[in-house]
């Protein structure tokens, strides 16, 4: 019986598959609800999440989909990565735009965009090939960043065109929020420094 609990996903109940499964802080998660969660949220935040904060982040997802119905584009900026503004609700997404209800982008207001930067991650292999990242931080309970590489396929060469598209792009990002914030009535100072910096990922 002990065995056959431990096999049991403690948010929905279901028994576990092999794979595809997320440490929590204090259980193992089955695949299903871990496709539920944040794409936001990396396997080392769901490690020092508790089970009882996943599903009250799964309930908010819930909620997420439920008023992406309501999120209509105003404006964007990004190829790859899609940058896109409501601006009636004040809420920023980003997504690759496939399939909108699948993929559930969190829906950020504007006043939890903060600092924001771009980072050139070295590909693991040691080939000399990188890839061009650009990170958000969000005053979010339920997730801390936003974090998508830039440059479409993985792997390229350092200042070549694809390279210096993807620089480009970071700026294009960094120029729509600083706008947006600046628009938002209300608000505080805008928040957005802009830094580079190299960061070797091996
Ligand atoms: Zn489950």
């Amino acid at each position: 019986m002990e065995e056959y609990l431990d096999n049991i996903c403690p948010i929905c109940g279901n028994e576990r598959t092999l794979f595809g499964n997320r440490q929590a802080k204090d259980g193992i998660i089955c695949r299903n609800c871990a496709k539920k969660l944040s794409p936001w949220l990396s396997e080392e935040d769901i490690a020092e999440i508790t089970v009882e904060e996943l599903k009250k982040h799964i309930a908010y997802r819930e909620e997420n989909l439920e008023k992406l119905d309501q999120f209509t584009e105003t404006e964007n900026t990004g190829a790859y990565e899609k940058l896109s503004f409501d601006k009636e609700h004040g809420w920023i997404i980003f997504s690759k735009r496939n399939n909108l209800k699948k993929e559930n982008p969190d829906l950020i207001p504007v006043s939890a965009i903060g600092k924001s930067y771009r980072s050139v991650r070295r590909q693991a292999e040691g080939n000399g090939l990188v890839n061009v990242y650009y990170t958000v931080e969000v005053d979010s309970p339920y997730f801390r960043k936003v974090d998508f590489r830039v440059n479409p396929f993985p792997g390229i060469r350092k200042l070549s065109g694809e390279y210096n598209r993807a620089l480009e792009e970071t700026k294009a990002y960094d120029a729509f929020l600083q706008k947006i914030r600046q628009e938002n009535p209300g608000e505080e100072e805008p928040l957005i420094r802009y830094e580079e910096y190299d960061y070797y990922d091996d």
